[in-house]
């Protein structure tokens, strides 16, 4: 990867010397979904697919950004004097964001840079290369012009920071901080109120996380996004109107059961019982997984599907064909919509000697039902961002 991407650099940019490869990943999130916004706890890894990049300074105010993805937007232009979203930026805004959160948080850049990246995240579908794409330009940023006090916690808030003010996703911070932060063979345990985390080793002997990509992305997408984080800000300011809570994953199931009367609109009461019972079984998920009962891990991921599906109501028609058909194949261990939902990404635990079972006919039975094709990652869990050379 690192000779394709040099090549282009020299192609665009003269010549490779004194640039410098870097890679961040992807990530799925293995169950506590919705909940990084609610103060509760979530539990992604980072991914073995990811973003490359190759950087290296300029002398003049100038920054150049290419992706070998999208070759047909060629050098996007920008200048450190004007560091403002535009249009015709397109992808680029994700990287420029990232420029103008560090100058927001005073570290502003005295010379501009080039930058040229390629990416194996399918983008859109829920394993967060908008967050890998961030996190990748905080590292660039931070090994370039030398600076040394930012955390890899700070580049994940960072890169928050820049998605939700420069380029208008509310996201919550689970996505740039698993690509920040994560490790191989680890899922991260995140408790979003307090940052606190903890790596818990996925040492799957005898199964594999397979990833399947329904390839629909549903157009309500960014707008119901949206709605539930204010549904759920609703709930909270009505049991807030009796209770000293600072997030809905300050509540236990029963705390909350017993004071969920205070929330009279069905909606979201709905939303607030999601993320307060997916906040649960994250805990509880991470508890067995340590116990070494896979088996309730995935029976909680089920239930986590369930919930997003009934109470928070994020999933669609072509995310249950998959999930109703990966329930039904013996050796399936647990099966749930992952990411922001509408469309996306399942995440899967499947034995070893049924997982060409599940592709062949879970692709085949989906084909016949949705009119085009899934696909399919059986995925490693890898490290957080760094620079590689
Ligand atoms: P997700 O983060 O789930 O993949 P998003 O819609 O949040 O989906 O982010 C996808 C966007 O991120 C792409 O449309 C593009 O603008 C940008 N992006 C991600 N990876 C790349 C890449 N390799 N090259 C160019 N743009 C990229
Ligand atoms: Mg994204």
């Amino acid at each position: 990867m690192k000779q394709k991407l040099f090549d282009k650099f020299a192609e665009l940019f003269g010549t490779p010397d004194g640039a410098h490869f870097y890679f961040s990943p992807g990530r799925v999130n293995l169950i506590g979904e919705h909940t990084d916004y609610n103060g509760g706890h979530v539990f992604p890894c980072a991914l073995t697919m990811g973003t490359y990049g190759a950087a290296r300074k300029r002398d003049d105010r100038m920054i150049h950004f290419y992706s070998m993805n999208l070759d047909r937007f060629g050098v996007v232009e920008a200048s450190l004097d004007d560091l403002t979203n535009k249009n015709e930026y397109n992808w680029a805004n994700y990287p420029l964001g990232v420029v103008w959160a560090f100058a927001e948080k005073g570290y502003n850049l005295d010379t501009g840079f080039d930058m040229v990246i390629w990416g194996n995240i399918p983008n859109g579908s829920g394993l967060s290369s908008s967050a890998s794409l961030e996190v990748l330009t905080g590292v660039i940023l931070t090994d370039l012009y030398g600076i040394t006090d930012l955390s890899m916690t700070d580049l994940a808030l960072i890169g928050q920071y820049s998605e939700n003010n420069f380029n208008g996703c509310n996201c919550g911070i689970m996505d740039q901080f698993a690509v920040a932060m994560g490790k191989k063979d680890n899922a991260i345990f995140l408790d979003t109120n307090t940052m606190k985390y903890e790596y818990a080793p996925i040492h799957l002997e005898d199964a594999k996380i397979v990833i399947t990509n329904s390839k629909v992305k549903h157009s309500l997408v960014d707008s119901a996004y949206n709605d539930r984080r204010q549904e759920c800000t609703d709930a909270l300011a009505a049991l807030k109107t009796k209770l000293d809570i600072n997030a809905l994953g300050d509540l236990t199931p029963d705390e909350f059961e017993a004071n969920k009367d205070l929330i009279t609109d069905p909606v979201q009461l709905k939303r607030a019982k999601h993320a307060v019972y997916e906040n649960q079984r994250t805990i509880d998920a991470v508890a067995a997984l340590r116990d070494g009962d896979i088996n309730k891990f995935g029976q909680l991921m089920n239930q986590s599907h369930i919930s997003l599906r009934d109470d928070y109501e994020v999933s669609c028609e072509e995310i249950d064909i998959l999930v109703d058909l990966a329930w039904k194949i013996p050796g399936v261990i647990g099966s749930r919509i992952t990411g922001g939902g509408f469309g996306g990404c399942t995440v899967s635990i499947v034995k070893n000697d049924a997982v060409d079972t599940f592709i062949n006919d879970i692709g085949k039975t989906y084909k016949e039902k949705v009119g085009h094709e899934a696909e399919f990652y059986t995925v490693d869990i890898g490290d957080g961002a760094s620079r590689i050379d």
